[in-house]
């Protein structure tokens, strides 16, 4: 088109910002979209992609020409193009954040200081002086190689260690290159494929029709053990053979050792394993091999949902329902439902697996938006463990902590002796507390949002931070008049110090948040699987795809904890954890046995889990959610309101709420008409964590029917609010996961 030679480019600068360029006759038809080009900015040149062209426009300003184009790296795939502008849209964020989120490498500064690495020096001789020298150091010897500051978060104080480490020639410190060399094209090695079961075959027949034939969406709901990573195998071969490419979503790559080496293992060297431990500039390799074709597969955490594979066959998404697929900071999206849009665009195949699918796939499997299969199967019929509940309020915690009931400890005892392992789950990290009632088991919970009160100290009072109803802490049991009413909520570290203290034989080892880190857990693990420890205290992490044949017993503290967590998904989670964390026992020739110590035996998302029943889960709470106006059955935003000054923080949160309101009644989906209103804002309430280095945090909850009205409602308050002016921070979250 000859008038089109204007192009908007966003720079590949740490700003991410569009600019508009005039296109030279000489580049006419070279400056497409997807292509990227070199421009003048200011005095100096930067790279930029071309994310449109078209005819001059009067509104545009005086502009300089583009200088070349790049011809070293090919165009950006169009579905990812329109990936880009669906994100900017759907989550309220400019387009500049968008990209700078899909590929931070692309985005960092001009010329990368070489990175920084630590490796074992030769060892001098002399021992490690403490526990933390001994993990830092077997950290990096299981890495091989670990980034600087990766290395300096490994433990707590990791920083000093690492120094001192240095210091005393352990470590060692290597630059890489300014250019690493890209991996060796190894021929793939030739592995023994499993025979599908039938539960496999019957799934693949499935996926395997619909590979070449556009877009489809499936949930694979396999129970655990039941072989699901093969399917995808399967699939990805049958798409590399078509001659096209696959992206493999999973959810936190340090967690999925096995895997990494069986990808690598079955497909040689086509396939990119993205993870957290890699550098700036290695990711920016496998981001250009990808974009060249060089690498079919790309495996890797939430962003690789944006990895540039060309011809894209097929898209995966492991364990669905993890809510680690959720970005939590600058662009908050959710890579499950981009890797849908990504497969649309590219019209592909995608397959969500789980064995614990999330409410809102489960209801999408429902409506017909996405195929159903299940395995219902164990491979090699492993029979599923047994799971116990003991009920704390007949078998009252004992020990100074309190933390551990009689039949827990002997259960316990029981497994050290007979020389096999156990594992102690904590659901949830050792914040926020709630009220229990001992008498009738039940957590104290909001009246109008039934989500649990969370307990605040200064001044002494629960609190729901959806809708800011607050109470004291009552003396006595609204429901059942007993006195017997207390306050929990505890970390791993009080159970690892208690379980050493009551149990004989114990070597106890710990797995959190404070412990984990890319490195940190391979060596935890490690040491558990080798035997130094036989008890693993953990949270969250725990519970996630290892396969541990030593485990025999698994423990949970107190399944309230993540039961009574103040979130609306709460039973959701908790089902899920159980499931996930019972799936660890019994993985070997012994079975396995689970006891989990409770208030409340009879809460249904404990007796599904028990059940190891999801069908029978889902549809209790998906009925639960439909009542109570709740996702998969609305639509939720939260707006984040923040000021050093708390004042300031509530004043900005009422100016939100109203505008929302407005904005929401001008399209037609406003709050008024009671409980028929299409939309209803719920605060500004303090969030649970209410404040986060000195700032106050305030939030509204916006839960509507009518998505599209509230996307609209959103952009106007993006355009008249923006980030926040001054010192509030305002922050937009669409589909939130997290609600503290
Ligand atoms: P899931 O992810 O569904 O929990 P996995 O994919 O981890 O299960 O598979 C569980 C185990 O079964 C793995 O050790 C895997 O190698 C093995 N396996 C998978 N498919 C087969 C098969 N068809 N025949 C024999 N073993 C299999
Ligand atoms: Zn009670
Ligand atoms: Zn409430």
């Amino acid at each position: 088109m000859a008038d089109h030679h204007v192009a908007d480019v966003l720079l590949l600068l740490p700003l991410a910002q569009l600019y508009t360029y005039s296109i030279p006759e000489r580049l006419r038809g070279k400056v497409r979209r997807g292509v990227q080009v070199d421009c003048p900015v200011r005095t100096r040149r930067a790279h930029g992609l071309v994310l449109k062209v078209r005819p001059p426009s009067p509104a545009d300003p005086p502009l300089v020409d583009v200088a070349e184009v790049v011809t070293t790296r090919p165009p950006w795939p169009e579905d990812l193009l329109e990936l880009l502008d669906f994100v900017s849209t759907y989550y309220v964020a400019r387009i500049g954040q968008v990209a700078r989120a899909a590929m931070p490498s692309l985005f960092a500064r001009r010329s990368p200081k070489p990175e920084a690495w630590v490796r074992i020096a030769t060892r001098p001789d002399k021992l490690p002086r403490s526990p933390k020298d001994v993990l830092v150091l077997e950290a990096v010897e299981a890495a091989g190689r670990l980034e600087l500051p990766a290395a300096r978060v490994l433990v707590p104080g990791g920083a000093d260690v690492v120094k001192r480490l240095l210091a005393r020639g352990f470590l060692a410190i290597e630059e890489e290159e300014a250019t690493p060399a890209p991996a060796p094209a190894a021929a793939a090695p030739v592995v023994v494929r499993p025979e599908p079961t039938t539960d496999q075959a019957a799934v693949l027949a499935q996926i395997g029709g619909a590979i070449g034939n556009g877009y489809k969406a499936f949930l694979l709901h396999g129970v655990t053990g039941s072989g699901k990573t093969e399917v995808y195998f399967r699939a990805i071969e049958q798409v590399v053979a078509a001659g096209r490419g696959a992206i493999v979503l999973v959810p936190e790559i340090a967690l999925t050792v096995e895997l990494r080496r069986h990808i690598e293992a079955r497909f040689g060297g086509i396939v990119a394993v993205l993870h957290s431990a890699m550098a700036q500039g290695q990711r920016a390799a496998a981001w250009d091999a990808a974009l060249a074709g060089r690498m079919r597969i790309v495996v890797g955490p939430r962003s690789a949902v944006f990895a540039p594979v060309r011809d894209l066959g097929l898209v995966v998404v492991d364990e669905e329902h993890e809510t680690t697929y959720k970005q939590e900071e600058g662009l908050r999206y959710n890579a499950r439902d981009v890797a849908m849009v990504r497969a649309k665009m590219a019209g592909c195949p995608v397959v969500l697996g789980s064995a614990t699918p999330s409410l809102e796939t489960f209801q999408n499997a429902h409506a017909g938006k996405v195929t159903y299969l299940s395995m219902p199967h164990r491979v090699r019929e492993r029979p599923m463990p047994e799971v116990r509940f003991v009920d704390l309020r007949y078998e009252p915690p004992v020990g100074a902590e309190r933390l551990f009931s009689r039949p827990l400890l002997d259960a316990l005892s029981a497994t050290i002796g007979r020389g096999e392992s156990a594992i102690l789950f904590i659901n949830r990290r050792g914040f926020g507390r709630f009220v229990v009632c001992s008498a009738c088991g039940a957590p104290i919970s909001c009246p109008n949002c039934s989500i649990t009160l969370t307990h605040h100290v200064k001044p002494d009072r629960l609190a729901c931070h959806y809708c800011d109803h607050q109470v004291p802490v009552p003396e006595r049991c609204p429901g059942c008049g007993s006195s017997e009413v207390a306050i929990y909520g505890f970390g791993t570290e009080r159970v690892e110090d208690e379980v050493g203290r009551l149990v004989r034989g114990v070597r106890c080892a710990r797995l959190d948040a404070d412990t984990a880190s890319a490195g940190g857990i391979d060596a935890i693990l490690a040491g558990f699987r080798r035997g130094d420890s036989n008890v693993l205290v953990g949270t969250q992490i725990v519970a996630k795809g290892h396969d541990f044949p030593m485990v025999t017993l698994v423990g949970v503290l107190l399944a309230e904890q993540s039961l009574a967590f103040p979130d609306f998904r709460a039973a959701e989670r908790t089902f899920q954890l159980l499931t996930q964390v019972a799936g660890r026992a019994g993985r070997g020739e012994t079975p396995g046995q689970v006891v989990i110590q409770t208030f409340e035996p009879g809460q249904y998302a404990l007796r599904f889990a028990a059940a190891h029943d999801f069908l029978g889960f889902a549809v209790v709470e998906n009925r639960i959610r439909r009542e109570r106006g709740y996702p998969p059955h609305s639509h939720l935003a939260a707006i984040e309101v923040s000021s050093p000054d708390p004042a300031e923080a509530s004043r900005a949160a009422d100016e939100v709420r109203d505008y929302l309101d407005q904005f929401l009644t001008l399209e037609g989906a406003g709050t008024r008409g009671g409980p028929a209103a299409a939309s209803a804002i719920l605060g500004p309430a303090l969030a649970a964590i209410e404040r986060i280095k000195g700032r106050t945090r305030m939030q509204v909850l916006v839960k509507t029917r009518r998505r599209a009205a509230l996307n609209r409602a959103l952009w106007r308050l993006y355009k008249l609010v923006g980030p926040g002016r001054g010192r509030t921070r305002i922050r937009i979250d669409v589909d939130p996961v997290s609600l503290l």
